[in-house]
């Protein structure tokens, strides 16, 4: 069976038992700070979970991206050496809310892999979870007896916390869960060692598929449990291991999912897989790494160099060094495997179809740069051997090729012992532990349990509508961390502060009780579907009725600026077409900043265009026209502009000034006029094929000409209040120039007089012609006196020194012949006399300079030059 039907069938089988189906969310999440990408299928559905939101159908079923390369989850290290462990790979799910439980869960799993899938029942294994004494847990009897009823007692194992306890994070819904495994190893291999005593040992062909997940406990701050008022199913089934099984292969390389993938590596570099296995470690690992990497970009986690965005950057210059040494990559060409990878995975996740330019567009560049710093890493690299020439290389130098330029490690290893020599790995982990030991403590962190005052399980946001209302406090928490010391969340029943979110900044503003006490709210952000606000105290009186109040002035100007952000996507795509896509925005109070793929630097007619649109839309007046709770399709098919990076369920809401209609969940201005005006202050590139613009308006744009203005006042002073500034500027210029020739001119001759009175100051000693003498000319005229009078005598000695802004020059001309004959050299004196004026410098036995930073010095240096020839 296909990849692409087995992916299906999974889905339809579960549609059958009434789950809906739905996307992938994007793997990197909008409200989730503890998560920096999606790790498993349950992450998008953590506020479900949590109870702060409910889903539509209770019973999802889903294939979602998941990325294991960073925190809990981090398989990195292992892609490529083994055969079933991937950076990115799909995530068969199917979801209870609140709905069935074990029974239902275990006997569907068994039915789709056993009736549908009809995979032999002698290969699987199954395990339960034997308890845990720390938490009061004992064995998982109700799965135990569930599953005896689909097989055999001698197939199921029992599994300690580490396999099959399954935990969100430290805190939050958890539960016990029961793994299901194949053994695929030949009837020869079976005879030899039982599959059972293989289960969860690292075997490459006796590995998990599926891990069903019952969750129905809460794991509380200080480490206890207790139970959850409603059961969940979470499953998560490998479906590309699953291809594994179904294909009858030992890899999951050799299934569908990767083969076309494999083959264009082979045909691009001219190796072949399956020969030597160093070769086919880094096929596997571009292979797989292109994915994890395209899909990134699509879903908008662009390469760069902090957070997601430089985790994405590590996995694909992991690639990029594999192809480089065991591939003889020299050059880009990673980006090239896009195009197989779009026709196999294009169809069921459109979001690479649709943006598949822009991915091959950022990674070529990427591996272009990369392969850069590889090529200045093997020049500083080279430096060092020259330098060690025998022996071991300290684990500092190799860190800092690591660290300053990021050279890797093992290429480090690699290239000294070509050349012989060792390297100090245990100095070199030491200095990475240093390291890490210092990140980890800016940014340790620890989070109270909630405090609830009030049971209310969904709080509602009145913001739209509202800038102050009468709340009550429903919750609240204390978090400590090193960087920002003390700080409290706040929960309320109902609140207008809008949270960070859609690239518009969250709310500031205070907390006012009936005494008069006040509170500021420092920040407002959102986490799993809770409106969460910031403060560094608590208000006093917690259990009365509170006044909350947003600053409307920072609401006003951020509004602004996001309306203008939607005017100005508008106006990108009528001006330079409809392959501009919103890469992301930051919509603040003072600015807004909008990045969006195009390909060329745009040109000042097209800015002016641009703006122009934008403030005719100003001057328009138009008013806002706001839909919420709109389903997706309705607004799309309104002509609302879909963007990837929602997920199921997400509240849309459209809102639409004329013709631009964008799903949006940040606050707006109620009519265009009230933006006064909109002005770009800069445009560049981000990365390849993505441009930024930002811009300003209202009291921004006040400021800004008022500030130009300012200074073109001051200018205009200085220019004695000219009529015409810019031709009075012009002229001054041309001043300048002339006035610069004169002096070059002048100069010159200056050097001609000094040349004739410095002849008749020689003084002859022991047959030589000598002068040391301080001259108030440049380099350049030292140069060219000492020359002239050079062509004049063949027993010259001349020291001259000069002073300019602080700083001193010798320079010092010694005929050649005197040179051939007494032995003396120029660049000996300056080196010895550079002393005096605390410099050095050096030059030919017969013309050298010295340049110092103590003028004082000058003297001495004088006085000195006569003993070279006395
Ligand atoms: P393993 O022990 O094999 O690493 P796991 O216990 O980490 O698996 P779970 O977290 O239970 O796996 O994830 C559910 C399923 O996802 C697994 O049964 C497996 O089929 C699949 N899976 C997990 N990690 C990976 C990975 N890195 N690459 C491919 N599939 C994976
Ligand atoms: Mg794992």
């Amino acid at each position: 069976m296909k990849s692409q039907d087995i992916r299906a069938k999974f889905l339809s089988f579960f549609e059958e038992k009434q789950h809906s189906i739905v996307p992938s969310a994007p793997m990197v999440l909008k409200d989730d700070p503890t998560l920096m990408f999606v790790n498993a299928g349950m992450a998008p559905f953590k506020e479900y979970f949590l109870g702060n939101a409910k889903p539509k159908n209770n019973r999802i079923t889903d294939s979602q991206k998941c990325l294991r390369v960073s925190g809990k989850h981090n398989d990195l290290e292992e892609v490529g050496y083994d055969t079933y462990h991937h950076t990115l790979f799909e995530m068969l799910g199917n979801w209870s809310f609140g709905d069935y439980f074990k029974e239902e869960a275990i006997a569907w799993a068994w039915e789709l892999l056993t009736e549908v899938f009809k995979i032999d029942k002698d290969i699987l294994y199954v395990s339960v979870f034997e308890g845990s004494e720390e938490d009061g847990l004992g064995l998982d009897t109700e799965a135990l007896e569930i599953w005896k009823k689909y097989i055999s007692e001698d197939r199921i194992i029992t599994g300690d916390k580490k396999d099959n306890f399954w935990e969100m994070g430290d805190q939050g819904p958890c539960g016990p869960c029961s793994e299901i495994h194949v053994d695929i190893r030949s009837a020869e291999e079976k005879a030899k060692i039982p599959g059972k005593d293989l289960v969860n040992k690292d075997h490459p062909q006796v590995v998990e598929i599926w891990n069903l997940v019952f969750m129905q406990y809460n794991r509380k701050a200080n480490g206890s449990l207790e139970a959850l008022p409603n059961k969940h199913i979470d499953t998560g089934m490998g479906f590309e291991r699953l291809c594994m099984v179904l294909q009858g292969v030992q890899s999951n390389y050799d299934t569908d999912v990767f083969t076309p993938i494999i083959k264009e590596v082979e045909a691009i570099t001219n190796k072949t897989y399956g020969k030597d296995e160093k070769v086919d470690v880094a096929i596997r690992v571009i292979c797989d790494h292109v994915r994890a990497v395209a899909f990134s970009i699509a879903d908008g986690q662009l390469p760069s160099n902090t957070g997601a965005g430089y985790v994405i950057r590590r996995i694909l210059r992991r690639a990029v060094r594999y192809g480089f040494t065991f591939l003889d990559k020299k050059e880009p060409f990673i980006y090239r495997l896009v195009e197989v990878l779009d026709k196999k995975m294009g169809k069921a996740f459109p979001e690479l179809k649709i943006q598949k330019q822009l991915v091959e567009n950022v990674i070529k560049e990427e591996e272009q740069s990369f392969l850069r710093t590889l090529d200045q890493g093997l020049v500083l690299l080279n430096r060092v051997v020259e330098e060690t020439k025998e022996g071991t290389v300290s684990g500092t130098k190799a860190f800092e090729l690591y660290d300053t330029y990021g050279f890797p490690i093992d290429l480090t290893a690699l290239i000294l012992s070509e050349k012989g020599l060792k390297l100090d790995e245990k100095g070199f982990e030491e200095e990475l532990q240093k390291q890490k030991r210092r990140s980890r403590a800016a940014s340790e962190m620890s989070t109270d349990d909630w405090t609830v005052l009030i049971e209310d399980d969904v709080e509602e946001f009145i913001g739209y509508d509202a800038l102050e209302a009468k709340v009550k406090l429903t919750r609240y928490r204390k978090v400590t961390s090193k960087k920002d010391g003390d700080m409290y969340q706040l929960v309320f029943n109902l609140t207008p502060f809008y949270p960070e979110g859609g690239g518009q900044v969250g709310d500031k503003g205070y907390i006012e009780d009936a005494y008069g006490d006040v509170v500021y709210i420092l920040n407002t952000k959102k986490e799993n579907n809770v409106i969460i606000h910031f403060t560094e105290t608590l208000p006093k009186h917690l259990n009365e009725s509170l006044k909350v109040v947003v600053d409307e002035k920072q609401r006003h100007r951020t509004e602004c600026n996001h309306t203008a952000t939607h005017l100005l996507h508008q106006a990108l795509r009528s001006i330079l077409g409809t392959h501009v896509e919103q890469k992301g925005s930051a919509v603040h109070s003072k600015y807004l900043r909008f990045d969006f793929s195009h390909f060329s630097k745009l040109t000042e007619d097209e800015l002016h265009d641009i703006e122009s649109f934008v403030n005719a839309r100003i001057s328009g007046k138009i008013p806002l026209v706001e839909k919420r709770n709109v389903p997706k399709e309705e607004a799309i098919a309104d002509g609302a502009m879909s963007l990837f990076g929602e997920k199921y369920g997400d509240t849309v809401r459209s809102i639409q000034f004329g013709q631009s209609i964008e799903l949006c969940g940040g606050t707006h201005v109620k009519n265009t006029a009230d933006i006064w005006h909109f002005k770009i202050v800069s445009e560049g590139a981000v990365a390849a094929g993505i441009r930024r613009i930002e811009a300003i308006t209202n009291d921004g744009v006040k400021g800004y000409y008022t500030e130009n203005n300012r200074s073109f006042q001051e200018m205009k002073g200085l220019l004695n209040n000219a009529k015409e500034p810019v031709k009075a500027l012009q002229n001054l210029q041309e001043e300048n120039a002339n006035l610069k020739k004169q002096i070059e001119s002048l100069l010159k001759d200056k050097a001609k007089n000094v040349k004739g009175e410095l002849k008749s100051e020689l003084t002859e000693i022991n047959g030589i012609q000598f002068l040391a003498k301080k001259l108030d000319l440049d380099a350049g005229g030292l140069k060219d006196v000492a020359f002239e009078l050079g062509s004049q005598f063949d027993n010259l000695f001349l020291l001259f020194a000069t002073e300019k802004d602080g700083k001193a020059l010798l320079s010092c001309y010694i005929s050649k012949e005197l040179v051939a004959s007494k032995g003396l050299n120029a660049g000996q004196v300056v080196r010895e006399l550079g002393k005096f004026i605390q410099g050095g410098g050096g030059g030919q036995p017969f013309f050298a300079t010295a340049g110092g930073k103590n003028p004082g010095g000058i003297e001495q240096a004088l006085a000195e030059a006569k003993n070279y020839i006395v």
